[in-house]
């Protein structure tokens, strides 16, 4: 049977294209269209990896027919080199057939590297041109962000219909030159800019908002096409990049692994419910003054700021809170009316808060375990309301010092089963998902009327788990977490947090954390499912 696919003129393409393309991938034709039918019900603008099928030629007919039934569906086809990042392996006449006659077969945009439209001749590329499709030209540098104009000049002489520059970034501000870039080419209409890399997981959205034509975005978790690749649906529904404009204001959760982090879940899900135009994005970095030149160059409206650079931060901003001050310790930064950039810490309230709820804390006996950073915050936060308060740490001379420092006892182990409190606040990562290391309460030393874990991954930790078979009352880590980002939302809008949205949206994540991990092969079958 014969199909017919409309073609449409590249001019008119801008007005059907979104500002996210899915890039499908998969190792055979039937798999590529079962994904692009599922992703085309909602996004309509699709990128097919043909690089990806072992005989790409011979599935352009069944491509052809999927144009034809989704007439709305925009495509584009890219056959990328394994030193792009792809798995093409044949010869430039090769790609350049494919790309023709994909041409031919329905797809509204070929991809041609850089590489290659330097490598032919005139007369062929000539062929691709007389197909009437639009066509990308794609460079890809994985090692740095650097001469992005002598990029785009040696692109020039092909007049692409887009250019399509994709740097990696290594520092946060590799992002800003990306968008400096972008922005200041008069015409930036036709370009699509994103860094690779954890550090440019913020061009994805930031490049959009610079001008980038578009953005590339992973059919699914665990189906990117390039580092730092996010899901379409985070692109879509968590970080709203279709609503994202030159007004949209950005805010982030900053440190050292940020990747995993629900931060941008919880943040973003409280923005949209309160209809605030804002963006939150993850900025991976271990250097502060990466992290201030991105907050001053975008500029950036405020800041949670995790490990390592809660302590750094401080000396960095105009003034922070009293408490912020007494723990050496800020987690939230406001950029505020005057422009400059103003320090809290909201860690604290989101410790008392909860315990406040269910008790007060004045004259209560808490017991703190651990002497980190957020121990800090309990043992400060919980002194500062009229507690009096034990600290345990496994390195006893840094219970020590923080009791001295905050007016509190330090307390051996053995102590414990003969000592009753109001409630035990556990400060340490035991517990945490992932973590190794023996508990360091059992049953017997549960003489307490309370106990707040702080470990909020997993959901039920196992002395949260031990507490309940003890009919003791506890509070989850979750309600920390929530807490702390509800009072950062507060401060950054003056509007009341969605708590509830923002509890919602954090558990479900965590479940579906969950879930993957229990569905992940073990190390075992992982192992034998790459060598066959
Ligand atoms: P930190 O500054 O690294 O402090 C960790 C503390 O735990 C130290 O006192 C350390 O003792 C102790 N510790 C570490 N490993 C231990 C082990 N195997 N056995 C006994 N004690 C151990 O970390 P942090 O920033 O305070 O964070 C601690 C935990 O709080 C995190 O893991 C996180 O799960 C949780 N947290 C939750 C939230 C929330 O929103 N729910 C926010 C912040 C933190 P030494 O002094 O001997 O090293």
């Amino acid at each position: 049977m014969r199909v017919n696919v409309p073609t449409v003129a590249p001019q008119f393409l801008r007005s059907r294209i979104g500002k996210v393309c899915v890039a499908i991938t998969g190792a055979t034709p039937a798999e590529m269209l079962e994904k692009a039918n599922a992703v085309v019900k909602e996004t309509s603008f699709i990128e097919f990896r043909l690089d990806y099928l072992d005989k790409p030629l011979l599935a352009l007919s069944k491509f052809k027919h999927f144009f034809a039934e989704n007439t709305a569906a925009t495509g584009i086809a890219t056959c990328r080199r394994a030193p792009n990042g792809g798995k093409f392996t044949g010869n430039l006449a090769a790609e350049l057939e494919i790309l023709i006659k994909a041409a031919g077969s329905g797809f509204h945009i070929v991809d041609l590297e850089l590489e290659s439209a330097e490598s032919l001749k005139k007369a062929d590329l000539q062929k691709l041109r007389d197909t009437g499709t639009a066509i990308i030209i794609s460079y890809h540098d994985f090692s740095a962000t650097k001469d992005l104009e002598g990029i785009y000049h040696r692109i020039q002489p092909f007049h692409p219909d887009f250019y399509k520059i994709v740097p990696t970034a290594k520092t946060l501000t590799d992002n800003v030159t990306l968008m400096r870039f972008i922005e200041h080419m008069e015409d930036h209409s036709n370009i699509i800019g994103i860094c690779m890399g954890d550090a440019g997981i913020i061009s994805r959205v930031l490049g959009v908002r610079a001008g980038s034509a578009f953005t590339f975005a992973a059919a699914s978790t665990g189906e990117e096409t390039g580092p730092g690749q996010i899901a379409a649906r985070t692109l879509i529904d968590t970080y709203r990049i279709d609503q994202v404009d030159a007004a949209t204001k950005v805010y982030g959760v900053a440190g050292n692994p940020i990747r995993s982090s629900l931060s941008p879940a919880m943040m973003n899900a409280a923005f949209r419910r309160e209809t605030v135009n804002a963006v939150y994005l993850a900025l991976q970095t271990h250097k502060l003054s990466d992290l201030l030149k991105l907050v001053n160059e975008i500029p950036i409206q405020g800041l949670s700021v995790t490990m390592p650079l809660k302590q750094e931060i401080m000396s960095h901003l105009e003034k922070t809170d009293p408490l912020s001050s007494k723990i050496g310790a800020c987690n939230t930064v406001l950029r505020a009316q005057d422009g400059k950039l103003y320090g809290f810490n909201t860690d604290v309230a989101g410790i008392t808060g909860p315990l406040e709820k269910r008790m007060s804390l004045r004259g209560a006996k808490v017991l703190v375990l651990g002497a980190g950073g957020a121990a800090r915050a309990a043992v400060f936060g919980v002194r500062d309301k009229g507690a009096d308060v034990f600290i345990l740490n496994r390195t006893a001379e840094t219970a020590h010092k923080l009791a001295r420092q905050s007016g509190s006892k330090s307390i051996k182990k053995e102590a414990l089963a003969k000592t009753s409190f109001d409630a035990i606040i556990n400060a340490t990562p035991i517990g945490m998902a992932g973590q190794k290391g023996a508990q360091v309460l059992e049953a017997k030393d549960l003489n307490t009327k309370l106990v707040f874990d702080l470990v909020y991954n997993p959901l039920e930790t196992p002395l949260l788990r031990l507490a309940r078979q003890q009919n003791i009352p506890i509070i989850t880590g979750v309600e920390m977490f929530v807490q702390q980002g509800a009072r950062q939302f507060e401060i950054w809008t003056g509007k009341p947090a969605p708590e509830e949205e923002m509890l919602r949206v954090v558990i479900h994540a965590l479940r579906q954390q969950a879930e993957a991990v229990a569905e992940a092969p073990a190390p075992a079958e992982k192992k034998k499912k790459k060598s066959s």
